[in-house]
C-alpha cells in the first residue's frame, strides 16, 4: 500500500497501522493504538523541548550517544531507519534527518 496524498498518515514502524494524531496537555502526539508507541516529528518535538528549554541540551545528547541503526524505519523519511539513542537513561529511536523521536 502506498500513501501518497498530503494528508497521508505516517505509518508504525513496527505495525505499519497508521498512526493516529493525539493531542495531550496542548502538546500533538503521533499515537500506534496498537503497539502503544508514541512519534513526535521534529516539529513537534522542537517546539515542546524550546518550551522548556531543552532543545539543544536534548539534541546534543541524542547525536552523541547514538549506537546503532535500529530495524525500524522513520515514519517520515521511509527508507531511512532510526538510530537507537539514549537521553538520561531513557532508550529511544531518533531520526538523523528529520530529527523525529519514537517513545516506546
Ligand atoms: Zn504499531
Ligand atoms: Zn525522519
Amino acid at each position: 500500500m502506498t500513501l501518497e496524498s498530503s494528508d497521508a498518515k505516517f505509518p508504525c514502524p513496527t505495525s505499519q497501522e497508521p498512526l493516529t494524531l493525539r493531542n495531550y496537555q496542548q502538546q500533538e502526539v503521533y499515537e500506534c493504538i496498537h503497539c502503544w508507541l508514541h512519534w513526535l516529528t521534529g516539529a513537534q518535538l522542537a517546539r515542546l523541548l524550546q518550551q522548556r528549554g531543552e532543545l539543544e541540551t536534548f539534541v546534543a545528547k541524542a547525536e552523541r550517544a547514538l549506537t546503532s541503526n535500529t530495524r525500524r524505519a522513520c515514519p517520515q523519511c521511509r527508507p531511512v531507519l532510526l538510530q537507537s539513542t539514549k537521553i538520561d537513561d531513557v532508550t529511544l529511536d531518533y531520526c538523523l534527518r528529520c530529527g523525529g523521536t519514537l517513545f516506546d
